[in-house]
């Protein structure tokens, strides 16, 4: 199995199973109802771990959920706990509404913060941090491969943000003193404050893991500075850390970046109820994990038109056509999912296709929906009236089911009919 990694810029293989293959992928921060981008690394995640399951490899998947953050204090000034915990329930129930199932742990940062503190106090007695005004910050400088996940000059890098406590203008926060207005804050060796975004994630990974693991997933937009400086405090105490970095290309809306600050994003929830879930799996389904995915309204209806077209297949008499081996490959080949649905597309064993989507949660398509018990007895009406030879009869019954929306085939073995939803 070859994945991306984002670290050496190529492929790589994957150790041979069962591994572990023990999986980070980066969540939300918890300040709104997610946005629909928030469901790609989701997703891919579950994906991730049902097909390396699939493989025979010992698979965990740990998702965070940013509780504590900025954002989170400007969204709702006076009362951030209160929204980070509504927020975070919205979250589990949005992605749970997909229908994957749920990862292994989703750790919060508000519930590592004792670790966190722990590990920022080793970072400052190696003298790769330093404590600053009741911050800490960490000494960009300590590190001379900084840089190396982002592949940036370090002088050429854009400062987070900007502080006169700072030695350098792009050392970063592990630890930020609680500030006027903020309403939540955590004991710590260099005074009241909260973690810094980046030192949580290294903390939680660890935490759930260890130090070395071999997948660390995200949004293309985590890439710098939330991962490069991950990587960075987790190898300045002495250790690896993650092997392989995943990351996702971003979601767009008619060719643009989708956000909140421009007014055109989407929520989860607002897709999974407009569109259903299952157009909203097979829209992420179709675009190769690394690239940008637009979500507009012509895409999702691309979507459920193949969704469609699958329901087709499960609609008509199984040939015995399509070849597993198809799907291995092309998922075993940095995760193409496209690939796999064209193979998908000419297989006519239903069997087969239900075992596919059964890996992406989808089995659903392959349970045809039942026709209401009156349109039924329409259908045997019918066929007595052919039984009796009665062509005129059985012809008005087919065109009253039809008006109906459901179109009734024969069929032959066993004898009998079959109800159809027409598309
Ligand atoms: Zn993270």
């Amino acid at each position: 199995m070859k994945l991306y990694n984002t670290l050496s810029r190529r492929l790589e293989e994957l150790p041979s199973p069962p591994g572990p293959s023990r999986i980070y992928f980066c969540g939300p921060t918890v300040d709104q109802r997610a946005h629909i981008g928030n469901a790609r690394p989701f997703a891919l995640g579950m994906w991730l771990r049902a097909w390396l399951r699939h493989r025979g490899y010992d698979a965990t998947l740990i998702h965070n959920i940013t509780d504590i953050n900025d954002k989170i204090y400007d969204a709702a000034p006076g009362a951030s706990a209160e929204l980070a915990e509504r927020a975070a329930q919205w979250y589990i129930e949005d992605t749970g509404d997909l229908g994957l199932g749920m990862p292994d742990a989703l750790p919060r940062a508000t519930e590592a913060v004792e670790s966190i503190v722990a590990f920022i106090e080793k970072l400052v007695e190696g003298e790769n941090a330093y404590e600053a005004g009741g911050d800490v910050y960490f000494s960009v400088s300590t590190d001379p491969g900084y840089g190396r996940l982002s592949r940036q000059k370090v002088e050429n890098m854009e400062p987070e943000e900007e502080s006169p406590l700072k030695r350098a203008p792009q050392d970063f926060a592990l630890w930020k003193a609680t500030k006027p207005g903020e309403d939540t804050s955590w004991d710590s060796p260099w005074g009241k404050g909260r973690p810094g975004w980046h030192i949580e994630c290294s903390v939680m990974a660890e935490d759930a893991f260890g130090p070395v693991f071999e997948i660390h997933g995200g949004g293309l937009d985590l890439v710098f500075p939330h991962h490069e400086n991950e990587l960075a405090q987790s190898l300045a105490l002495g250790h690896d850390f993650a092997r392989v970095w995943m990351h996702n290309g971003l979601l767009t809306r008619g060719g643009e970046k989708m956000s909140k600050s421009l007014g055109n994003d989407m929520t989860i929830r607002g897709v999974v109820d407009d569109w259903g879930r299952e157009v909203a799996l097979m829209l992420l389904l179709s675009g190769q994990w690394r690239k940008p995915l637009d979500f507009n309204q012509g895409t999702l209806e691309q979507a459920r038109a193949q969704l469609e077209t699958f329901r087709n297949v499960f609609r008509s008499p199984s040939e015995p056509v399509g070849d597993w081996a198809e799907l291995v490959a092309a998922l075993d080949d940095d995760f193409n999912t496209p690939e796999a649905l064209a193979a998908m597309h000419r297989w006519r064993d239903h069997q087969l296709l239900r075992r596919a989507f059964g890996i992406f949660g989808l089995d659903s398509i392959a349970q045809l929906e039942e026709a209401p018990a009156e349109l039924a007895e329409l259908a045997a009406r019918r066929r007595d009236a052919r039984d009796a030879k009665d062509f005129a009869e059985a012809d008005r019954l087919r065109d009253e089911l039809a008006a109906a929306g459901w179109e009734v085939r024969d069929v032959a073995e066993p004898p009998g009919f079959q109800l159809v939803r027409r598309p």
